[in-house]
């Protein structure tokens, strides 16, 4: 008998200790060779005033075992919480958040029997960093964060994957057409990568309608990888149109460490009922399985549970009158699995995971390329609401300010041209860029901008913040506005 891997294991808040409780007892009796270590996490550590919601001990256990298995927590309600799941997923670099969504036909009810897709998320970049400001009376910002190695690695993630598990399709989502830069790097990045694997079908799709095609045809869909945010929402779609919420798990994947856990939350609302499925910690913890070598063991809990779903033994949620057979509770249902470990599923296919789906998907990055990056202009914040935000009386005002030339090329309001020849109909707020350069479009330097920035202060204005203009290797690095 092999020996045991030790795991951190959280049993969470709300339905989290029953489901948490259900699926180790399968587990086990299926002969996973499992040592646990307990900690506490969510709503109690947060009440204690601990911000991250886990203790520093918790921290030093996934450390240790690099494995964490964990139940739904219940954030508390107000400021100040930080979200546990980001925490983990960024200090221990879990770039991939990987989510299968399958259908059941006709045990579960969907429209689309067919559906068997994978979400590969960004996990650790967008606009999860949390940088946030307000800066002024009306306007507040988030940042959104996009680099070329989280890119890289998260689209070499999503093609190994579809090569390691005999997929035939990956496809990129991203709103490339609005946001050119940073979505444009991704969506540049998997055009890159993809060349790399001619052996799988690629596409692309705008996030929007991309959504749209899952709600309503998610069976053309194989591999599907994504930006942090769009993956986060469309994610939630797939469970649903699959008619599995209770039933998806997910996978946080780090070089390291890695995390799996049900894609639902902590379900108060029939906490300590008995009623909750442990479907969705049980698939979680297949893949754990599988990732931590012991896929034999993997195989025979997915087919005992699929056994057990076609057999017609299921949860409330997913109880159908006239189809289903017999309604359970948490803890029946996994005692109807245990009592099927070593059958397999008569008309659904069976689980194969064999010694090669435990190889690890390494991802090698291709070396950074320098480009030549050049300071060409400054786009100066300011923070101003006077002169009944007539932009003009703003342009001519900072006109004044002159740093060797580097002078008021134009103004924009939430990225609409204002200044000069704005459009009176404009609806103008309280924050203003206002665009620095040459007219030339010559280098300027650091000494120049802060001479200007001296100069805008010293006319009045409130500046809030700057964000300087590079070309790279010759090529304009930041966007026009509209209008310009
Ligand atoms: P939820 O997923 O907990 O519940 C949504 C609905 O689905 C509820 O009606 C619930 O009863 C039902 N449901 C969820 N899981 C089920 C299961 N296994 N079996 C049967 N029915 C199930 O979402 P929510 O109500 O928006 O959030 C509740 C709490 O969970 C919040 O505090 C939220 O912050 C937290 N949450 C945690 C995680 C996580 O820890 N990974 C994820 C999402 C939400």
């Amino acid at each position: 008998m092999s020996s045991k891997t030790k795991i951190t294991v959280a049993y969470g808040d709300g339905i989290g200790p029953e489901i948490m409780e259900a699926t180790l007892k399968i587990l086990e009796a299926a002969g996973a060779q499992l040592e646990y270590d307990v900690i506490e996490i969510g709503e109690q550590v947060y009440l204690k005033g601990i911000s991250s919601g886990m203790e520093p001990q918790a921290f030093e256990s996934l450390k240790e075992t690099k494995v964490f298995l964990k139940a739904p927590i219940t954030t508390p309600q107000g400021g100040g919480f930080k979200s546990l799941n980001v925490t983990t997923r960024t200090s221990f670099g879990l770039f991939a958040n990987v989510r299968p969504c399958k259908a059941y036909s006709p045990y579960i009810k969907t429209h689309y029997p067919e559906t068997d897709l994978v979400i590969i998320r960004e996990n650790e970049e967008d606009l999860y960093a949390g940088i946030e400001h307000r800066q002024t009376q009306e306007v507040v910002q988030s940042l959104k964060l996009i680099s070329k190695p989280g890119s890289e690695k998260i689209i070499r993630y999503a093609f190994e994957y579809a090569r390691k598990y005999g997929r035939k399709k990956v496809t990129c989502m991203t709103k490339d057409n609005i946001m050119k830069l940073a979505d444009g790097l991704f969506h540049k990045t998997f055009d890159a990568v993809a060349k790399e694997y001619p052996d799988i079908q690629t596409d692309h799709k705008i996030i929007d309608i991309g959504s749209a095609l899952i709600a309503e045809r998610p069976q053309t869909f194989d591999v599907i990888v994504t930006l942090n945010l769009y993956g986060d929402i469309i994610s939630d779609i797939a469970a649903q149109v699959t008619g599995s919420v209770g039933l998806g798990g997910s996978a946080n994947v780090g070089e390291e460490v890695a995390m799996f856990e049900a894609i639902h939350g902590s379900a108060p609302d029939i906490a300590g009922m008995d009623m909750a499925n442990p479907s969705g910690l049980l698939n979680g913890a297949i893949s754990m399985l599988v990732h931590i070598g012991q896929p034999a063991v993997a195989e025979k809990v997915a087919n005992a549970w699929m056994r057990t779903l076609e057999d017609g033994i299921h949860t409330g949620d997913i109880y159908q009158e006239g189809k289903s057979k017999e309604k359970v509770g948490t803890q029946a249902f996994a005692q109807a699995v245990i009592e099927r470990i070593g059958q397999k599923p008569i008309n659904m296919k069976p689980a194969v995971f064999d010694k090669s789906s435990t190889d690890p998907i390494s991802i090698k990055l291709s070396p950074a390329v320098k480009a030549e990056k050049k300071l060409i202009g400054v786009d100066v914040f300011v923070d101003w609401d006077e002169d009944r935000r007539d932009p003009n009386a703003l342009g001519d005002a900072l006109r004044k300010a002159d740093a060797d030339g580097l002078v008021l090329q134009l103004i924009t309001n939430r990225g609409i041209k204002v200044y000069p020849g704005g459009m009176k109909e404009t609806f103008c707020t309280d924050h203003w860029r206002c665009r620095f350069q040459k007219s030339d479009q010559s280098p300027v330097t650091h000494s120049q901008i802060l001479d200007l920035m001296n100069q805008v202060a010293g006319l009045g204005f409130d500046f809030i913040k700057s964000e300087n203009l590079y070309s790279f290797d010759g090529v304009r690095a930041y966007s026009l506005s509209q209008g310009e």
